[in-house]
């Protein structure tokens, strides 16, 4: 489908110029159509934008000069404004980027010997409510756009000297920051597209991940949308927990989330499901709560589990499992043969955990209070 924008017609007024970042492929073709320029122009620009992270259209030497000139003239490259940024003794990386009304958002670096994680934010808050999120707290503000998407793995690229198909440093990206990304659903499939795309970053599909709390209709959606992969939020494998944890559970219990979660794997057979499951003191850690585990991953065997130690953020009433209850769920969970994964707690120092992103949220309790209002009458799905 065609992605018709508007022009600015007074291209002096940068405000009204067009930001390049919020093109895939296919809509920044259309574009150079729509500015009288044949569409393969548009392909190289896209390689200078990701490959040599280039904004500056006076650098982009194979451009002719006229073009060069249109471009400057009517567009920008505009990724979100880095506020600030921090390193944690451990190598963790996180960016504080800066949104419209005073608003910010996180995207955090975490590199391991074999690869570099970038964990990208979908909304400014979130208003799905999960009771051990420190996101949750803020509330739901706004949507991304495409732009403040990819910008923030365009930013962290940039900083760390990430090279496409060269000198990877990021080699890993998954959709876990503050948000729901499937509740922005075009802009985060554009996004990830350009993730994905040879002339954007170029990942494969296994290194790029949403995370979604479980919206039952928009996993179908996804699957028919873009090839990449998927874990989901779990926290508990008894509806009445979950839901205690995951609000959303009330809307698309565990029997429909592990339907969708089937119709995901026979679409990909050979893809894999992870379920992350954060534990929390003498909440979800018990011997029981293991086993009410193993019997969901039953009925997804080429599915695996992510453990994650609760990170303690202030107000919260959770607290971290000790290590021994740790330990002893997993391998509770691998003597049923279970694949299951433990993660490590990173940037701890920076407050760079999982459920620890921090940006500023306005307006928060409005738009949460209608957004539960419409999620009790089942109108949060339709995308
Ligand atoms: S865990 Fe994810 S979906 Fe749940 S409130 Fe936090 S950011 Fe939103």
């Amino acid at each position: 489908m065609n992605q018709v924008v508007q022009i600015p017609t007074d291209p002096a007024d940068a405000a009204g110029k067009v930001n390049l970042l919020d093109f895939d492929r296919q809509g920044l073709r259309d574009f150079f159509t729509q500015i009288g320029e044949k569409p393969y122009r548009a392909e190289q620009v896209m390689k200078w934008i990701y490959h040599h992270l280039e904004s500056d259209f006076a650098k982009m030497t194979d451009v002719g000069k006229a073009l060069r000139a249109k471009l400057d003239a009517t567009c920008y490259v505009g990724p979100p404004k880095t506020l600030f940024d921090k390193a944690a003794a451990d190598g963790t990386h996180k960016w504080l980027l800066g949104m419209d009304g005073g608003n910010a958002i996180e995207a955090v670096y975490i590199p391991e010997p074999t690869r570099g994680t970038l964990c990208v934010s979908s909304q400014v808050g979130c208003g799905l409510n999960c009771q051990f999120c420190s996101t949750a707290t803020q509330g739901f503000n706004r949507n991304l756009s495409t732009a403040e998407v990819i910008g923030q793995m365009w930013v962290a690229a940039k900083y760390l000297g990430n090279i496409t198909h060269q000198n990877r440093r990021i080699t890993n990206v998954v959709m876990m920051g503050m948000g729901e990304p499937l509740l922005n659903f075009d802009n985060v499939v554009k996004a990830m597209s350009l993730m994905r795309d040879d002339l954007g970053f170029g990942l494969a599909s296994k290194r790029v991940t949403l995370s979604t709390a479980g919206l039952v209709p928009m996993i179908d959606k996804l699957s028919e949308a873009i090839d990449v992969s998927l874990a989901v939020s779990l926290h508990a494998a008894n509806d009445e927990l979950r839901t205690e944890l995951v609000p959303l559970n009330k809307r698309y219990p565990i029997a429909e989330l592990t339907e969708a979660c089937l119709r995901w794997i026979a679409r990909k057979p050979r893809t894999s499901i992870t379920f992350e499951y954060t534990l929390m003191k003498g909440v979800n850690d018990q011997p029981e709560h293991a086993r009410q585990l193993i019997r969901f991953m039953r009925k997804l065997p080429t599915c695996k589990v992510n453990l994650i130690p609760f990170n303690p953020f202030p107000g919260t009433r959770f607290e971290r499992s000790d290590a021994d209850t740790i330990r002893a769920f997993q391998t509770q969970l691998l003597n049923a043969g279970i694949l299951t994964m433990l993660r490590r707690t990173r940037g701890d120092d920076i407050d760079a955990a999982c459920g620890q992103l921090k940006g500023q949220v306005l307006d928060r309790t409005r738009r949460q209070a209608e957004f539960l209002k419409r999620l009790d009458q089942g109108a949060v799905h339709a995308g």
